[in-house]
């Protein structure tokens, strides 16, 4: 599913060049799960946002299924995202004029959305409930709690079915019982659907659930083990 290969990433900024990953490889199959831990800093968003085509390496490639994503275009990338890539960011990014249930449902604004109205928006509504924000549906960002968004951002990033889900810290502000929520909902996605899992997370309990852990440092993954 991923094969990702020697990628490095530098940054240039005024009068020094970061090189933040540096000869990075990582091989996750179809369906598989795995977390990446690592000191703040040490390019874990940096590489979920090459491996989620946001951001391009400065060399090496990026197999996700039959593509590199290192290569590929604007709208071939914009493509990707929308249809077999979900991303929980670590910073939600909910519209502030929408309502829970409108930000769950904004993906299908993309031009190329194929399925009936109707049948999005009941997905949307078994994606709230899972998320325990049923009750919340007519909700404004501004009115929810930070945990309450960044579970409404975990609904939106499922709803367009993905095979591969990116998590950015996807339970980094949440209480211990809605961290479960969480936890519980993407690795039953993995578990049952099959849908491969890549998740950053300082969760030591997270990790270890889901299993396979790296950890990354000195611009590189290691094996590692969850305490
Ligand atoms: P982590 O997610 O592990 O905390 P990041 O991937 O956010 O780390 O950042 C890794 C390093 O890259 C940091 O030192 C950060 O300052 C630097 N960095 C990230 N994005 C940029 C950018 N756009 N320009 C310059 N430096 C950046």
């Amino acid at each position: 599913m991923i094969s990702a290969t020697n990628i490095s990433k530098s940054f240039e900024t005024p009068g020094e060049t970061v090189d933040v990953l540096k000869d990075l490889s990582l091989d996750l199959a179809d369906g598989e799960a795995a977390s990446i831990i690592g000191p703040s800093g040490s390019g874990k968003t940096t590489l979920l946002n090459l491996i989620g085509a946001l951001d391009r390496p400065s060399s090496g490639s990026i197999w996700i299924g039959n593509q590199d994503i290192a290569t590929l275009t604007a709208d071939e990338a914009t493509r990707f995202r929308n249809h077999s890539l979900g991303f929980v960011f670590q910073q939600h990014y909910l519209l502030p004029q929408l309502s829970v249930l409108e930000n769950v449902l904004v993906p299908r604004l993309a031009g190329d959305w194929k399925e009936p109205a109707e049948e999005t928006e009941q997905r949307a509504r078994e994606l709230l409930a899972k998320v325990g924000l049923d009750h919340r549906l007519k909700h404004l960002p501004w009115q929810l709690s930070g945990g309450e968004k960044l579970r409404t951002a975990v609904a939106r990033a499922l709803i367009n079915q993905p095979s591969l889900v990116l998590a950015d810290e996807p339970t980094g502000s949440l209480d211990p019982s809605s961290t479960d929520t969480i936890a519980d909902l993407l690795l039953d996605l993995n578990r049952d659907q099959k849908v491969t899992l890549l998740v950053v997370t300082h969760n030591q309990a997270l990790a270890k659930r889901i299993g396979k852990t790296f950890e990354l440092r000195d611009g590189k993954l290691w094996s590692a083990v969850a305490k």
